[in-house]
């Protein structure tokens, strides 16, 4: 699985349709401050599923819609497009070709596409769940993040290491299963409780 390539259009600094692709080998994005090599990066994890707005530098989700400059005025719409190789199956996709598109309008509305059809933000995160892709995966090493794994508590430590390792999907099925369990005792304690009355 490898990143062919990126379009960006009206996200952050990039109001214009921007298409970056990534050939075999090192891609290297070099430009002066504040030119937008850090809104590259950030188009990445907002497409990827990113829900908190400090982590992409704002203070709201919309902060990230192209709010003009001296040449643009601003736009009403962010989208980011990723398209993936995937013809080694290493996503769980009959797909060879993913491409994951994120939409956000200065009205609210937002959505995200996988291959072009609508989608939850929970099929995205599935789709990445344990490919070391996904947003919280370590696929992106943002500035000061190597500083805080080695600042962090060990149990947030083991829980980097369970990601990498692939345990993180097991423990989320888990969690999720737990939760069936608990509804099922609790419709169930229902059910007693009427078939007591009824007697
Ligand atoms: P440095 O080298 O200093 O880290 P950089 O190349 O990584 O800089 P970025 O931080 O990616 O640059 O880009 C910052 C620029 O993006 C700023 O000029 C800022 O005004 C612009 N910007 C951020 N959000 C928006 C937005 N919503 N609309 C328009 N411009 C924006």
């Amino acid at each position: 699985m490898k990143l062919k390539s990126l379009e960006i259009a009206g996200f952050k600094s990039f109001a214009n349709k921007t298409t970056i692709s990534f050939t075999d080998g090192l891609t290297a994005i070099v430009g002066p401050n504040g030119s937008g090599k850090s809104n590259v990066i950030e188009a990445i994890r907002w497409a990827l599923g990113e829900q908190s707005s400090k982590t992409l530098r704002g203070t709201k989700m919309s902060d990230v819609i192209f709010s003009g400059s001296s040449t643009h005025n601003p736009v009403n719409r962010a989208e980011v497009k990723l398209t993936l190789d995937n013809s080694d199956q290493y996503i769980n996709s009959p797909y060879s070709e993913i491409i994951i598109t994120r939409r956000l309008y200065r009205s609210g509305e937002s959505q995200y596409l996988i291959n072009n059809s609508e989608c939850r933000l929970k099929d995205i995160n599935n789709l990445f769940m344990d490919t070391g892709m996904g947003i919280g995966s370590f696929s992106i090493i943002s500035q000061g993040s190597v500083e805080d794994i080695f600042n962090s508590k060990p149990e947030d430590r083991r829980s980097i290491i369970e990601t990498a390792a692939g345990v993180y999907k097991y423990k989320q099925q888990k969690h999720d299963a737990n939760l069936k369990l608990q509804q099922t005792h609790e419709n169930l304690d229902r059910v007693e409780d009427i078939i007591f009355e009824l007697k």
